[in-house]
């Protein structure tokens, strides 16, 4: 049986699936003690990815581990569909380039084409997450454009209106120019930072009445210079008058005065010294500018932050295309001049920008300032520049409306509600925190189609209120509901409906804007549980207990949202407890771009690696680093898991199916051995279960692991291999006749008892985790005629799957902590010998007299000190206390000893001939031999331990053809050779 996992795999689904599993564990469970899972949604947008799976995998295993213990669950997985996100994809399917694309494509086949994208994309989600063994109710699932995700967002709107922290603010925001709309504080992450090189610009700003006489500025937003009404300036700097060659004249830092060349300082001045100066700003001859000119000149602020490290010690400002110039603008009373519209387009009364893309005027303002003699020197500039988030199209900043919810007020509020929260990493609630501190309001309007329609009736008289359901919309709409009703509440269906102005009686309309995407999922623990529909389900399954997502973008979202929307419904915490883990990375570490051509995809990382050993690497790891996920990780965990398959393949091997236990009742065994992995194992199941109930995860993989290696593969198994030898197979099984079994058959009894009581108890407790392999192995280990005995002392058949059984409970009695001491002390004797061994080049195979032990703190017995004396291979232990060291191997090898040495190689020459030849370790063989006397009388005085050894009939001593032996070999011994051969019989 070879380990193929994608092929096992696709063949466990299918059984799932005829058998329908896992509606039998959900009833199982029905109406037992909840377990509240809340899921956040996944956007519905693209294929799954690797990172995806990571999440998933958790979700899934604490899902199984609680259904294990007994928990009835909803398993509702979620979708989350409006947004951005989505409408940036069908753009690019559509081949759009503006906004005016959408509108002349129309809005309403636009919306249509964005639920297709996420119906399309949520199938193929679903199918990817079965595939990757997530159990979850797919039917159920939930997906935030619905009705109610989208009404319940308006009762919270309209309790945040009502409570006055809904208000429409003029800002100086970043604005995508692509996406024509404004990006939120907390949607620039620092990965949405790059590296850009951009122009930067040296200006001479000339000062009025002053001949020749410039402050020189720089800037490396060349579109904003039209937007200047003002330079700020450091009062405690010291500044310079700067003469060129030419003899104009510089006013900028002192110590910057190497910018001119061959210049001459001919004055220094304090800053504060400069207030008075008045100067003509780069465009004064545009139309918007010289209105404002009527009534202002360009002047000097005095700004503390105004630094000595970048430009001139001298920065413009243009309040409407910076936020620190539009506070300094209200700060001083300055002019705002306006220039651009939503397209990111000068307005009309810029003169030659006028209906000019601010992204692309570089040339045009570089062209104009030359011929004014402006400019003193343009040079190419690298820097970190703000990116937007969807299309990565680099940020402008911009003065618009934009509807916020105040923060002021729930500042508090939200950090009381964050610290009810249990975070893991503890590290969370700090980055939360420190997020509640220091956000400003959140702006939550986009000027978009598809998304949460705004519920914002705005009027010209300069009233506005929220409506909170579609039932009060129904109420006050004097216009458009007929052709709104039957539709989803979205763009451009619900902007028909009119309502009357409350204050003056106008008919007024909706706001056009769209909401930001995080209403959409931070309001799910209402709108999925039921919050209006079922008022008793909701009480019954919040807050949460527990969600899971990659942390570093959901402190300013997601989690953030949730912990808005909660407060602000309920004044209480949505969950109990938040798991977050950090981001997949490549195999190098670096992040996967399909630039970069790093890109792994599910699919293609499910069909190679398999959904098991992908599983495993993402709970081997710790969730507070990256995981770096690559072919070579995938490669490695296989051959780690093979470990444990091969442990199963050994019991296969080597147990018929009628010795397994018929009862499934704890093994009877008196052997040490038996008796420490049974301890082993009970300490496994305690701290597996106590760690994953602190979502420990990687501890209990990592305990796991070692378990199936270290302790049952390396050791127990290792050293009771004997005990399953087939010669022993038929002395185990009780026949009719012969109740009582020998001495040896109870040996290898004791040995398949325990060996099937540990693989299946193993098989529980990876269950969640992997749970296509642990149902592989169960189902061989698995006959119709066994039974078991519950927790209620019922005899019942055993489940049909391994995820039906109950979660296995560790038994204090069997853990003997005594015996674990004692092995323990016992494997590091070996290990010292061993090494000794590899120091004189000795095979092990080749037996040796003696080991001597200086002193032993703890009473071995003899049953402890076989163990020793089989791995290493010695004929006796002597202790010692004369001795330096802590063991000393005896190396002599005499004559008998050597003799031994070579009957046991050649006993493994057959093992691996017969292995060559495809026995089972069953068959029965023939052997032939021939060499020299020598060897042949060696061979007669060993004979009867070769052919228990290699379970063969006889030993022929001479390799005829009439035989027919089927496969040969040659060995060598003291430069002698002999041909040994086997034949099946
Ligand atoms: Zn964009
Ligand atoms: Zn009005």
């Amino acid at each position: 049986m070879n380990l193929d996992f994608p092929k096992i795999e696709e063949k466990i689904l299918n059984f799932w699936k005829k058998n329908k599993i896992f509606e039998k564990l959900r009833k199982k469970n029905q109406g037992k003690t909840r377990w509240s899972f809340l899921d956040g949604p996944i956007t519905a947008n693209n294929p799954m990815g690797v990172h995806h799976a990571w999440g998933r995998t958790y979700k899934d295993l604490f899902q199984r581990y609680k259904a294990l213990q007994g928990f009835d669950q909803r398993f509702q997985n979620g979708f989350d569909c409006q947004g951005l996100w989505v409408e940036v994809e069908v753009e690019k399917e559509l081949g759009f380039k503006t906004k005016k694309d959408i509108e002349k494509y129309g809005i309403a086949k636009f919306v249509e084409k964005c639920k297709e994208r996420v119906r399309k994309y949520s199938k193929i989600q679903t199918e990817q997450s079965i595939r990757l063994g997530q159990w979850m109710d797919w039917k159920n699932s939930y997906y935030t454009l619905s009705n109610e995700n989208n009404y319940t967002i308006w009762h919270f709107l309209k309790k945040c209106w009502k409570e006055r922290l809904l208000y429409k603010g003029r800002d100086v925001v970043p604005w995508c120019p692509r996406c024509g709309t404004a990006i939120s504080q907390h949607e620039i992450l620092t990965e949405e930072y790059k590296e850009v090189w951009h122009k930067a610009i040296f200006v001479k700003l000339p000062l009025i009445g002053k001949k020749n006489t410039f402050f020189l500025i720089w800037t490396t937003t060349p579109w904003t210079l039209p937007g200047n009404v003002a330079l700020a300036i450091n009062p405690r700097f010291q500044y310079a008058k700067i003469k060129d060659k030419n003899g104009d004249i510089f006013i900028l830092l002192k110590n910057k005065a190497q910018l001119i060349p061959n210049g001459e300082i001919i004055e220094t001045i304090k800053g504060k010294n400069l207030k008075k100066l008045k100067y003509h700003g780069p465009f004064d001859e545009l139309p918007a500018v010289k209105k404002t000119l009527k009534k202002y000149r360009h002047s000097i602020i005095f700004w503390k932050d105004v630094s000595l490290e970048e430009g001139t010690g001298i920065v413009h400002i243009a309040p409407a295309f910076g936020q620190e110039d539009f506070q300094l603008s209200k700060k001083f009373k300055l002019p705002v001049i306006n220039l651009t519209d939503d397209e990111s387009r000068y307005r009309k009364d810029s003169g030659i920008l006028t209906k000019k893309l601010v992204t692309e005027v570089n040339e045009i303002i570089f062209e104009n300032l030359k011929k004014k003699g402006l400019i003193f020197k343009i040079e190419d500039y690298l820097h970190r520049y703000p990116t937007c988030w969807r299309c990565k199209s680099e940020l402008i900043f911009r003065l618009v409306d934009e509807w916020y919810i105040s923060m002021v007020k729930l500042r508090k509020p939200l950090m009381v509600v964050a610290k009810k929260i249990k975070w893991i990493p503890s590290f969370g609630l700090e980055r939360e925190l420190d997020w509640l501190k220091n956000m400003q309001d959140w702006l939550i309007s986009k000027k978009r189609y598809w998304g949460l329609a705004l519920p914002i009736f705005e009027c010209s008289c300069g009233y506005f209120e929220v409506i909170g359901s579609k039932e009060e919309l129904k109420e006050r709409a004097i216009e458009g509901w007929e052709e709104f009703k039957n539709h989803s509440p979205h763009r451009p269906w619900v902007d028909k409906v009119k309502i009357k102005c409350l204050k003056c009686g106008k008919k007024i309309s909706r706001i056009p804007d769209v909401g930001n995407p995080w209403l959409d999922a931070g309001i799910v623990p209402f709108s999925t549980m039921g919050y209006f529909s079922d008022r008793d389900f909701w009480q019954k399954w919040f807050p949460a207990e527990f969600i899971c997502e990659s942390f570093p973008g959901q402190f300013k979202n997601w989690f953030y949202s949730l912990i808005v929307m909660s407060a602000v419904l309920e004044n209480t915490n949505p969950i109990k407890t938040i798991f977050g883990y950090a981001l997949v990375r490549d195999e190098k570490g670096e992040e996967m771009h399909k630039s970069k051509r790093n890109v792994i995809w599910f699919d293609q990382a499910v069909k190679i690696i398999g959904a098991d050993p992908m599983r495993w690497m993402y709970l081997r790891q710790n969730p507070v680093y990256n995981l770096n996920f690559g072919w070579k990780g995938g490669e490695e965990t296989k051959r780690k898991l093979l470990t444990l398959w091969n442990s199963f393949l050994f019991f296969k091997t080597y147990v018929d199916k009628k010795e397994f236990p018929s009862k499934l009742v704890f093994p009877k065994t008196k052997n040490l051995l038996d008796l420490w992995i049974i301890s082993r194992l009970n300490n496994l199941i305690e701290k597996v279960t106590r760690n994953l109930d602190r979502y420990n995860v990687a501890t209990v993989s990592s305990n796991i692991e070692k378990f199936f290696t270290d302790d049952l593969s390396l050791w127990y198994i290792r050293r009771s291999r004997r005990r399953f030898h087939p010669a022993l197979e038929q002395s185990s099984v009780r026949g009719k006749k012969t109740k009582r079994l020998t001495e040896e058959g109870t040996k290898r009894r004791e040995a398949v008892e325990t060996l099937y009581y540990v693989l299946l108890n193993l098989m529980k407790l990876i269950s969640p985790m992997m749970p296509f392999l642990a149902e592989e192995i169960y189902q061989n280990l698995k006959t119709p005629k066994q039974s078991l005995r519950d927790a209620t002392g019922q005899v019942k058949k055993m489940p049909q799957s391994i995820h039906l059984f109950d979660w296995p409970k560790s038994d204090k009695k069997l853990i003997n902590q005594d015996l674990e001491e004692k092995m323990k002390k016992i494997r590091e004797i070996v290990a010292l010998a061993l090494a000794e061994r590899t120091k004189f080049k000795i095979k092990v195979r080749q037996p040796l007299l003696k080991l001597k032990i200086k002193n032993l703190k703890l009473k071995i017995n003899k049953e402890l000190l076989d163990l020793i004396k089989e791995e290493i291979n010695v004929k006796k232990i002597v202790f010692d206390k004369k001795i330096k060291k802590e063991i000393e191997l005896d190396t002599k090898i005499t004559q008998a000893l050597k003799e031994e040495g070579m009957v046991r190689e050649l006993v493994r020459n057959i093992q691996e001939m017969r292995k060559k030849s495809g026995l089972t370790p069953k068959d029965k063989i023939i052997i032939g031999f021939s060499g020299s006397e020598k060897y042949k009388n060696l061979i007669k005085k060993w004979k009867n331990y070769i052919k228990k050894e290699t379970l063969s009939r006889d030993i022929k001593f001479e390799i005829k053809e009439k035989i027919r032996f089927s496969l040969e070999k040659e060995i060598t011994f003291d430069e002698e050779k002999v041909l040994i051969a086997i034949k099946k019989i």
